[in-house]
């Protein structure tokens, strides 16, 4: 898919057992790199996609880290590196989109968001910084989404949270730029996966007149691992739609 050779690099993916986190990490796995399949609690999807990568001979790992918590992502940071190799490609890309109304958000809801979409990112940034500063080379792509600065269809929980994520994005790239690491952001908008619960019905406000696949969402992935100059940008991909 990709064209590139990544087979000297290890790459830790979030939320990786299903949706674009998989698509994401069968991407890296075609380009060469190993690549640490990470998942919350679905062992057996996480399992599958490992098996997947390994069946077209590449290396791969499952690792179970609920990667809003430290204690976790440390873990998970310290099992991948044992197994795989330090890691230079990280792709924060495990979130939740908990549907609520203005008058229905909880702060239980707003928490376990910004937890899960923003803190997560944070803390695994924080995790594979000292390897990829010894490496002087590293990638960041987190995932954001067309929330980041429109209305989307979640909440203004969700909006936050991948808002937050683009500021956390910018602000890391221009601390790391020096040190050969770039951070950037790729939002989608309407990919069919189970996060969008099968709401087909949401293509008809998409001008391309349907919705987005999680192998598109890892061909913006992989556009930015390639690219040295690129860093602190957001790559905004939706089927033609505008913000309103
Ligand atoms: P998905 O199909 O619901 O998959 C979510 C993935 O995240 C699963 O692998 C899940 O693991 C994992 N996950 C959730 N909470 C986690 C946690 N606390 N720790 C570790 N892993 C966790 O979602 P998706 O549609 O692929 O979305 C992936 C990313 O793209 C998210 O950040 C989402 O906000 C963003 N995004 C999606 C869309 C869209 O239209 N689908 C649009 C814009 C942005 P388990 O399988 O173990 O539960």
């Amino acid at each position: 898919m990709t064209g590139q050779d990544l087979s000297t690099h290890v790459g830790l993916v979030t939320g990786a057992s299903r949706g674009i986190g998989a698509a994401i990490a069968l991407m890296l796995a075609e380009a060469g790199a190993a690549v640490a399949v990470n998942y919350r609690e679905r062992a057996a999807d996480a399992e599958a996609i490992v098996a997947e990568i390994e069946a077209k001979g590449g290396r791969a790992i499952a690792v179970a880290a609920d990667v809003s918590h430290a204690a976790a992502v440390t873990g998970m940071v310290q099992q991948v590196s044992a197994a795989l190799g330090p890691i230079d490609i990280l792709i924060n890309n495990a979130g939740i989109a908990i549907v609520r109304g203005v008058d229905d958000l909880t702060e239980d809801d707003f928490d376990r968001t910004i937890a899960v979409n923003l803190k997560s990112a944070f803390l695994c940034t924080q995790a594979v910084l000292p390897a990829m500063r010894a490496r002087k080379w590293g990638r960041i792509v987190n995932i954001s989404s067309g929330a980041a600065r429109g209305a989307g269809a979640i909440g203004v929980h969700y909006n936050a949270s991948k808002a937050g994520m683009e500021g956390l994005t910018r602000g890391y790239a221009a601390r790391l730029v020096k040190e050969g690491i770039t951070v950037n952001a790729v939002a989608p908008s309407l990919i069919a996966t189970d996060m969008m619960g099968g709401r087909t019905d949401l293509a008809r406000n998409i001008p391309l007149g349907r919705m987005g696949e999680a192998k598109e969402v890892a061909q913006a992935v992989a556009m930015v691992l390639g690219n040295s100059y690129m860093t602190g940008q957001t790559i905004v991909l939706n089927g033609g739609m505008a913000f309103i």
